[in-house]
Parts: structure tokens; C-alpha cells; sequence
């Protein structure tokens, strides 16, 4: 017989996507940022960096794509596109 199977949840930084990563992206438009970084303190995978529109960038390593920079950002500065729709910024 079989027990029940347990799967252990991956940790944030020791994760990364590459490829698995949902069909969805975040894309920084880079033009309404203000710096507030509420994208920065969102992200579950701690992977948005920088300091203002201009260094803001994701690591693409372990972003999950779930959305959620997209959804806070004041400024609707972050679209969440279609991996095939985007140019590849790793
Ligand atoms: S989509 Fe999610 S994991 Fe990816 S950068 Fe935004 S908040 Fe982080
Ligand atoms: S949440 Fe939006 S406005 Fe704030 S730093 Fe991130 S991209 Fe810029």
C-alpha cells in the first residue's frame, strides 16, 4: 500500500522557473513609474529590483507570473502579457 503523497513546497529564492514559469509575464511600460517599489514589496519571489523606473527590472529566472506587481501598481505600469506576445529580456 501506498501513504498518502506529501509534496514539500519550493521555496521562494531557491526556485526558479525558467520555463515553468504560467503563460503570463509582467512587463515594465516604464512610464508612469513613480518609484513607490509597491512591486518590489509584493512579489512572493523577490525577484523585482531597482530603484526607479529606470532600474526597475525582473529576474525572469523566478518570477511565477502570478500577477500580483501587476495588480498593486498605482500607475498600471506593469502589464501582465503573453509569453509568446513579448520580446525575451533575460
Ligand atoms: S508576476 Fe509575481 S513573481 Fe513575477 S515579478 Fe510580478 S509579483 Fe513577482
Ligand atoms: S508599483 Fe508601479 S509605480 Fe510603484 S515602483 Fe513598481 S512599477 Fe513603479
Amino acid at each position: 500500500m501506498f501513504g498518502p503523497l506529501i509534496v514539500k513546497p519550493a521555496k521562494s529564492k531557491g526556485s526558479k522557473t525558467g520555463s515553468w514559469r504560467v503563460k503570463l509575464r509582467p512587463e515594465f511600460l516604464k512610464k508612469n513609474c513613480i518609484g513607490c517599489k509597491l512591486c518590489i514589496s509584493v512579489c512572493p519571489e523577490a525577484c523585482i529590483q531597482g530603484k526607479d523606473k529606470e532600474t526597475i527590472k525582473i529576474n525572469y529566472e523566478y518570477c511565477k507570473g502570478c500577477g500580483l506587481c501587476s495588480v498593486i501598481c498605482p500607475k498600471s505600469d506593469i502589464l501582465m502579457l503573453e509569453e509568446e506576445s513579448k520580446g525575451d529580456k533575460k
